[in-house]
């Protein structure tokens, strides 16, 4: 331990907010609040790789910053089920080993979670009631009952000496959503009487004029919806939308259908939700095996993959490639979700393959199957309107989204704002909202069973590779620096063909100029040697292929 003072550890005057994760991006949440040196964490969710991330499905925070100072780290307060707010979790509670605080479904498919990855027993988690209070060290914090697109969305009112915070977590408002109660309105009300010092807030939707809908409009559509159709309907949304999972068991019961789960996380869900008494009134679903024997005019298969994910059940079924499950010509497929940006392509290949067998596809354009789990402009209006923060902090969106939602708060008549980035340390109180210090922050990738930064040596390697191939110069030198062979030129994914033989002798002959017109002493410099092979390879093909591969050389010296 060195002796001199951290110089980001908040005093007894201080309140802090500092992103980690979550601010200039929709994905892996994870917030800190500091005061009187200690720390409370508000999520710890995942984001998913993307084609700029080849072999990595899975992207988090990195939380060095806290995790050094674990001892300091009062909690972690989840406020709702979706991965983006507790998906990193069971891959980094290693690092941190605080309590957990979450009500009880989210706890249950936390639980589920943490026995995947033998983490059971280490694992404390406290489970809340909804609307619940509780000390997590010096912060005093109270769930408020907020509606989303999953059970139990929780905001939380955080009190310290120097103020009260909202943070609202994920929400919108939904009069009627399916699952539980409505939109605590009176707890924000109280709250704005209180005196609110902050909010915190999603921005996802802050572009989007009106209001996001409710689930029971959805519920009756789907009703309607299903009775247009005589053969099979298969339906893909969000597994953790448990409101949808019942209102689509409510439109088949309604049309005489039964209904199947198709794909592991559905079954997942539904164990999470009816172990918490949701889904009490949808009859218990038909495994895929049990839906292969249903007559097609009374099946509907909810299935997995609402988002193009190339191995979900949805995906396979459209490359005929499912063990269980065949859709054909007069079936039809409903998309009730949005396409999250980033997976329109994905979505699209499997819309096509869908279509090119026959089988009608209906998305959120063609009907009404889908509302929004997050705030458009009329609701976020109407929260701040409620709880008339003297700060507002658009976090939960990228920078369009957070500008936007700072122009609504100040058009609410919100005197300040500011929008944070990730690792940026913003001083709630005393004084004006002000930045106060910057702390490491990053991504880290889930690459097979390691978690590595993002832009570690590996993975800088693996997307140069993926863009422009992969070659290895093996050369064997005697003692006096002289080439005992021609070098030999082995290269992946960079060509193939009869050519190839050719074009790789021409390499191993400009390799073998390059480590000879080297000085004799280079040539006994091993280094020396690597490198100008190296650039003789990389300089070839770029001359004749456009092409420079990521290169390696094997020297081997007799
Ligand atoms: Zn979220
Ligand atoms: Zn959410």
């Amino acid at each position: 331990m060195n002796s001199f003072p951290d110089p980001h550890r908040p005093g007894p005057h201080d309140l802090w907010f500092l992103p980690l994760g979550g601010s200039g991006e929709i994905g892996m949440n994870l917030n800190l609040y500091g005061h009187d040196g200690k720390w409370l964490m508000v999520d710890l969710g995942i984001s998913f790789g993307d084609e700029t991330m080849p072999g990595v499905d899975v992207v988090m925070p990195d939380p060095s910053f806290i995790a050094e100072r674990r001892d300091d780290l009062a909690g972690l307060v989840i406020t709702h089920a979706h991965e983006d707010h507790l998906g990193a979790v069971a891959h980094l509670w290693h690092q941190l080993r605080c309590p957990i605080y979450a009500t009880p479904f989210t706890a249950s498919v936390l639980r589920a979670k943490l026995i995947e990855k033998n983490l059971t027993g280490q694992v404390v988690i406290n489970e809340l009631p909804i609307s619940g209070r509780f000390m997590a060290g010096p912060f005093d914090v109270e769930l408020v009952r907020m509606t989303h697109s999953v059970p139990e969305p929780s905001a939380l009112i955080i009190r310290t000496p120097l103020g009260a915070v909202l943070h609202t977590g994920d929400w919108k408002l939904d009069p009627s959503p399916v699952t539980g109660g409505p939109t605590d309105e009176a707890a924000l009300i109280r709250l704005g009487n209180e005196g609110a010092l902050a909010m915190v807030c999603d921005s996802t939707n802050a572009t989007v004029t009106g209001t996001s809908g409710s689930e029971a409009a959805v519920r009756e559509s789907l009703v309607r919806l299903f009775g247009r159709y005589e053969n099979r309907i298969a339906i893909s949304c969000f597994a953790t939308n448990v409101a949808r999972l019942d209102s689509i068991a409510a439109a088949a019961a309604a049309n005489g259908r039964n209904v199947a789960l198709v794909g592991r996380s559905l079954w997942r869900i539904n164990e999470a939700a009816r172990a918490n008494g949701y889904l009490r009134d949808a009859a218990p679903f038909l495994t895929e095996h049990d839906a292969g024997y249903l007559p097609r005019e009374k099946a509907v298969l909810i299935c997995t993959g609402s988002q193009g994910e190339p191995r979900s059940a949805l995906a396979r079924i459209a490359a005929d490639d499912h063990p269980e499950i065949v859709l054909e010509k007069g079936d039809t497929v409903i998309f009730s979700s949005r396409e999250i940006p980033g997976n329109e392509r994905a979505i699209a290949r499997v819309q096509n393959l869908l279509i090119a067998q026959g089988v009608e596809v209906v998305t959120a354009d063609d009907a009404f199957v889908h509302v929004s789990g997050h705030p458009a402009q009329d609701e976020l209006i109407r929260m701040y309107q409620w709880v008339r923060p003297k700060l507002a902090v658009p976090i939960h969106g990228e920078i369009r989204h957070q500008t936007e939602h700072a122009r609504i708060a100040r058009s609410c008549q919100v005197p300040d704002t500011i929008i944070p980035e990730n690792g940026s340390i913003i001083r709630l109180a005393p004084g004006p909202a002000e930045i106060v210090g910057q702390v490491q922050h990053g991504r880290l990738a889930l690459d097979g069973k390691r978690i590595v930064p993002l832009d570690a040596g590996v993975m800088r390697g693996r997307h140069r590779m993926m863009y422009n191939g992969a070659a290895v110069a093996t050369l064997v030198i005697d003692a006096e620096g002289a080439l005992v062979t021609q070098p030999q030129v082995t290269v992946m994914g960079l060509i193939e063909g009869p050519e190839a033989g050719e074009i790789l002798a021409e390499v191993g002959f400009a390799v073998r100029k390059a480590v000879e017109d080297l000085p004799v002493q280079s040539r006994l410099d091993d280094e020396a040697v690597r490198q100008a092979a190296r650039i003789a390879v990389r300089r070839s093909f770029n001359a004749t292929q456009g092409k420079k591969p990521l290169t390696e050389v094997h020297l081997v010296r007799l």
